[in-house]
């Protein structure tokens, strides 16, 4: 078993300043997370290239591509309220993007059987015209479209406690790509609601889990057994990508969820039981309590490597029927409309 962990310099160099919580020590944390895993004897280093401005333009506008490169290259600033760009943050940006690629290469291969990337600017905010949310370029939308030209079916299981908007944005229309979000709900960016369920030919491959602040492990589990196993094995994914957020731990400063890194491992291991022959690639997302990151990215590791042994055991907490009995019946009416 040898799992993949892309990891590169320029990922430090996105610059966000001294305050601000995706910060490079993130990155310190997520590294830590090999030595405190069980697996480390299974993890390979790699260095990935950049991705290409044709490989990000299947996923983002050319004249948006343009403008990030040369606001960065000017200096950088602010992006938004929340989104910070610096000199460094365009290498940072294409080649976290680049990762998925590159370890898809590897994969395919045989050299590896899963990979984690710890990619920094993050991806799952970042919509095709625009940065948002801490994120330049949708690094999992990336390799999700490049996949697909392939002729591929990919699974997006995106964990994180923020909905990836920008990744379902730009698969709603499209049945090659299930994208599935568990996230807080109400929480920025306010999307992400059970109604939103893709359109058109995509009707039906976008698959919304909006939780509750607080909810723990035992309602996740509920609720990939129930409503998510269906859609997944219906779908028969080829490739399965995670967005590995960990700010649904229940130490993270910014969100109000209930799990702990024990929970990462067995979200984890349970989308890779459920996709048994599907090539699993996870990227970093959120995150932003230190220990958690640590504790979370050594539990996903283990996990990819087929591990169960956890860094901290399970939250625990009644399994919220009510709300899941709510979010299936607005799917359910969404998808009859
Ligand atoms: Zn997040």
């Amino acid at each position: 078993m040898v799992i993949l962990f892309g990891t590169h310099p320029k990922y430090v160099e996105h610059d966000t300043g001294s305050v601000h919580p995706e910060s490079p020590e993130r990155l310190i944390a997520v590294r830590r997370g090999i030595e405190s895993s069980c697996v480390k004897d299974a993890i390979k280093l790699f260095q990935p290239e950049a991705a290409t401005l044709e490989e990000l333009g299947r996923v983002h506008e050319s004249s948006y591509i343009d403008a990030l490169r040369r606001f960065c290259l000017m200096g950088g600033g602010m992006l938004d309220p929340d989104t910070v760009a610096s000199v460094g943050s365009w290498d940072a940006a294409i080649y976290s993007a680049g990762a998925g690629l590159d370890a898809a290469r590897k994969i395919r291969a045989g050299e590896a059987d899963a990979a984690f990337l710890a990619v920094r600017p993050p991806g799952h905010h970042a919509v095709s015209d625009r940065a948002m949310g801490f994120c330049l370029i949708n690094n999992i939308a990336v390799l999700a479209a490049d996949l697909v030209a392939k002729g591929e079916k990919v699974l997006v299981f995106d964990y994180d406690a923020h909905h990836g908007n920008g990744t379902q944005e730009m698969f709603f229309e499209d049945p090659s790509v299930l994208y599935v979000s568990i996230h807080q709900y109400p929480q920025y960016p306010g999307t992400g609601r059970a109604r939103e369920v893709g359109s058109g030919a995509g009707k039906g491959f976008t698959l919304n889990l909006p939780f509750h602040a607080a909810t723990t492990g035992p309602s996740y589990m509920e609720a990939l057994n129930r409503i998510v196993a269906p859609a997944v094995e219906a779908f028969a994914p080829t490739w399965t990508l995670i967005s590995a957020g960990f700010d649904a731990h229940r130490r993270d400063p910014l969100t109000e969820m209930g799990l702990t890194s024990g929970d990462f491992c067995d979200l984890t291991l349970w989308v890779k039981q459920q996709t048994p022959s599907s090539k699993v690639i996870a990227f970093l997302e959120g995150g932003y309590d230190l220990s958690a990151l640590e504790q979370s990215t050594a539990a996903t590791l283990a996990a990819l490597a087929g591990e169960t042994t956890k860094p901290e055991p399970n939250s625990d907490g009644p399994i919220d029927f009510e709300m899941l009995k709510a979010l299936e019946e607005s799917r359910r009416r969404a998808l009859s409309d």
